[in-house]
């Protein structure tokens, strides 16, 4: 099979988008999935992000990743692979961008605990969120809520979506992103491409955040088979480097070889496929995929990172704190609803305007907003 076989032909056409839900003349000088990527870039949401927590809280250190680096590294991850495929790589922009728009205050910590508040309304899920930031949240435009987006940038940020939720987004707009939830149907190549994108990218950033906080050491990670390979391979070929360098040479060749990975598996299935159309690839299982090693070693990874650091005592430790912060935000604003901004506390559908507020705040204003209504101060600023 020729290395720089690319399948153009399955990619998402912008000319042939499915459309917006608010029907615009077309730009002048851009295509549809870059008038998107634009959006959201120009988003208040998308701004926030550089004040979300990733895995550590944004206080804790300067150079550690944030929701708005982790996204920019899913976005050149995701638009490399495309590159390579030959699928749309301004759509892959787009949704790696948007991916985690959705995502409440001290990362996962945040959303189990706005879950938790929102048990008997619904829950809380950061995909769906995510979603909501664009099709609802952002006031930016006279004529309609959200960003209006393109389907095939709102069906990549949907990542993930239970049943329960699918329906109620079919009966809300039939036919519409909740459906492939309902059939089972998987969506267009560029987002398969980011799901992956945003594994490889976190892995990789998670590994050199844990190490840098000290958190986990060089040693402890050389004890994952697939991190240990490209450690050792560094080692030889530069037999006195450490630290740090050695660090950032061994993510770096383990980087390039999963995106090697996904490119040349995904051009055996697609070449396997010979002659299909776009829709039989939405019909088939997911086609953007690690080699069967590839995705057996990188689960070892994560499964080490989710022990070793997810689940780090100093990690709980905060995780606890954060938690309390959101929960008694949440009680706060059920019986103070104008404790909140305008905009959210006269809107109707509470709680749920109470969630899209949580949700919304970075992290440093999660605490401080907390610190304001309790007089305590739970995490440092
Ligand atoms: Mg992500």
């Amino acid at each position: 099979m020729p290395d720089n076989l690319t399948f153009a032909g399955l990619a998402a056409d912008p000319a042939l988008s499915r459309g917006r839900r608010y029907p615009e003349t077309d730009a002048p000088t851009r295509n549809a999935f870059q008038r998107d990527r634009d959006r959201i870039v120009h988003s208040t949401a998308f701004r926030r992000l550089v004040y979300k927590t990733q895995v550590f809280l944004n206080h804790e250190g300067d150079l550690f990743r944030t929701r708005l680096t982790h996204s920019l590294e899913v976005a050149q991850l995701g638009r490399s692979i495309a590159r390579a495929l030959g699928l749309n790589e301004d759509l892959v922009e787009a949704i790696a961008l948007a991916h985690d728009l959705g995502h409440t205050p001290f990362g996962h910590a945040g959303q189990d605990a706005l879950h938790d508040c929102m048990a008997e309304a619904g829950g809380f899920e950061h995909n769906l969120q995510s979603l909501r930031v664009v099709d609802e949240l952002e006031e930016r435009y006279p004529a309609f809520n959200g960003l209006n987006l393109c389907f095939e940038t709102r069906e990549g940020i949907l990542k993930h979506c239970s049943r329960a939720n699918a329906e109620v987004l079919e009966a809300r707009e039939p036919g519409g992103v909740g459906r492939r939830f309902l059939e089972h149907t998987q969506p267009s190549l560029e987002a398969q491409l980011c799901n992956l994108a945003d594994e490889i990218a976190y892995n990789a950033h998670d590994i050199d955040d844990g190490v840098r906080s000290g958190l986990i050491t060089l040693e402890q990670v050389a004890q994952v088979p697939l991190f240990d390979r490209f450690f050792q391979e560094a080692l030889r070929e530069y037999p006195e480097l450490k630290g740090r360098r050695l660090l950032y040479e061994s993510i770096r060749r383990m980087l390039s070889a999963q995106v090697y990975d996904v490119i040349a598996a995904t051009r055996e299935t697609l070449c396997a496929m010979q002659g299909v159309s776009v829709d039989a690839v939405r019909r088939s299982p997911v086609v953007v995929t690690f080699s069967a090693a590839m995705r057996r070693q990188s689960i070892e990874l994560k499964q080490f990172l989710f022990r070793n650091l997810y689940r780090h005592p100093q990690v709980m430790a905060t995780t606890g704190a954060a938690q309390t912060v959101v929960r008694e935000l949440f009680a706060l604003y059920s019986l103070s609803p104008d404790q909140m901004q305008a905009g959210f506390r006269d809107r109707a559908d509470q709680p749920r305007s109470i969630a899209d507020y949580i949700a919304g705040m970075t992290d440093r204003f999660a605490a401080r907003e907390h610190e304001r209504l309790t007089g305590q101060r739970l995490l440092a600023p």
